[in-house]
């Protein structure tokens, strides 16, 4: 079989990896001129900037880790300890470690009855039927019982619960007010926080894409070849990209899920259209301020997280901390992501001048950085709101013969959603491929 993959981020690297392990013969077509997609890096003046994800997951990320272990890289990876000042809105800041959620219950502005609650609610969790898989947008389809987070954590964990772990935690993570997302995340992380640690590859999280690739012998991988069309032919489709046509069996189409709707448009159902156009989006903000001398070498904590919604940013992390060649040596970069809402209303000066205020609020003085690089994406993160899983998840029963979808967007933002569902889609493809060669060595 000769298959198409449009996409080279964590979900088409992975399916394009998946379908050449098993012998198929692979075109890769990649948009832009590296792989990676939202995890690449981006060098500048000696700094290694990560243009979107920071860190993997542990125990939670069980695809990633055995796709790394497969590929011999996963004892390169490298562990982040990532310690944390929560910050209240009165300045007060309490020391936790993100990894470990139960540290959250040390904070001082819980009281002894906030933290009874708040551990009935993780042990009624644990003892309750939940998605033991993150990332898997079927299984959390499942558990999604239309509630959103605030209105659960507020309920179960109560306010302060709610404004000092699920905020912070969360907020970290996707930015966006948790009345915006489902439960189902939070409760999967929540079953398996023991298994949470965090770790990054030494040249950043864009070194998995790399990985994949260079384990992925014989792929046609072309760069600078956006897909604009797919048309139908007697005995399967032609991907036309970059100027060139290619004639295959069938196709993985792993950009967002917005060009996957332009692309497969006539093709597929106009209600799936409709389903992967509707997906919510983030807009998406964060800046690096970058120092050629790092102003605060000994901080004490690497990560610091707001507990309530009313500043812009919803994370800072000292990228010194979090892998080995992040910055040149003596340097140091603060990462400021920002929460979606304030965007609307802000130029990327004003995200720049306000990520450089928020460095001084939490690291304290320091002379002007020597640069700041704002990255900024209409389209950031997709979002998980009630129903979400179960609408993204029926698409896959809706594609025509030979036509399959990856992304993060089935489940939520994460290399191991990618990873899972670019693992899927190509295993799917081969169930239903009417030729099997062999597996290559
Ligand atoms: C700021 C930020 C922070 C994040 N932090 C983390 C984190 O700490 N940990 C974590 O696990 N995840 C994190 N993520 C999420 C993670 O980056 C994504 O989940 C992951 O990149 C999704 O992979 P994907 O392959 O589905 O999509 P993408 O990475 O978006 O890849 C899609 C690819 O398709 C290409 N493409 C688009 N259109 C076309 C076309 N027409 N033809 C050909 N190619 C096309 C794009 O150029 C891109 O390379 C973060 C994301 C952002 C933005």
């Amino acid at each position: 079989m000769k298959a198409a993959v449009i996409g080279a981020g964590p979900a088409g690297c992975t399916a394009a990896y998946t379908l050449r392990k098993q012998g198929h013969e692979v075109v890769l077509v990649e948009a832009q001129d590296h792989v990676g997609g939202r995890t690449s890096q981006l060098h500048r003046e000696g700094f290694n900037l990560g243009s979107g994800a920071l860190f993997l997951m542990g125990g939670i990320y069980p695809r990633t880790n055995a796709l790394l272990k497969e590929l011999d890289r996963y004892q390169d990876l490298v562990p982040w300890d990532a310690d944390t000042h929560v910050l209240d809105a009165d300045g007060s800041r309490y020391t936790v470690k993100f990894d470990q959620v139960m540290s959250f219950l040390g904070m001082a502005a819980l009281t002894w009855r906030d933290k009874l609650r708040v551990a009935a609610g993780v042990a009624r969790q644990l003892l309750s039927p939940g998605p033991k898989l993150c990332f898997d947008g079927a299984e959390l389809a499942r558990y999604d019982r239309g509630e959103n987070l605030e209105t659960w954590s507020r309920r179960v964990l109560g306010d302060k619960g709610h404004r000092y772990i699920t905020v912070p935690y969360m907020g970290f993570l996707y930015a966006v007010p948790m009345s915006w997302l489902s439960t189902s995340l939070f409760h999967a992380i929540l079953k398996q926080f023991y298994r949470l640690a965090l770790s990054v590859p030494p040249e950043g999280v864009g070194q998995v894409c790399d990985w994949i690739i260079e384990g992925t012998p014989g792929l046609d991988l072309r760069l600078s070849s956006p897909a604009e069309k797919i048309t139908r032919t007697a005995s399967g489709y032609t991907v036309h990209a970059g100027g060139s046509t290619h004639e295959v069996d069938a196709v993985i189409v792993a950009p967002e899920p917005g060009v996957a709707a332009d692309l497969l448009d006539g093709l597929i159902p106009s209600d799936s259209v409709r389903k992967l156009r509707d997906c919510l989006y983030s807009d998406y903000a964060h800046v690096q301020v970058c120092y050629a001398k790092n102003p605060w070498p000994d901080f004490p904590a690497s990560v610091a997280l707001p507990a309530n919604l009313e500043r812009d940013w919803g994370a800072c992390v000292l990228q010194s901390r979090r892998h080995p060649n992040a910055v040149p040596e003596g340097g140091e970069a603060v990462g400021v992501y920002f929460y979606t809402p304030p965007l609307a209303g802000m130029t990327d000066d004003d995200i720049a001048r306000s990520a450089v205020d928020t460095v001084h609020e939490v690291y304290g003085p320091a002379p002007e950085p020597t640069f700041v690089h704002v990255f900024h994406y209409q389209r950031g993160l997709s979002i998980a709101n009630p129903g979400h899983y179960a609408t993204l998840d029926s698409l896959h029963a809706e594609m025509p013969d030979g036509i399959h979808l990856a992304g993060d967007y089935f489940a939520h933002a994460g290399v191991e959603a990618a990873v899972f569902s670019g693992e899927l889609a190509a295993n799917r493809l081969m169930a239903t491929s009417p030729t099997r060669p062999q597996p290559v060595s």
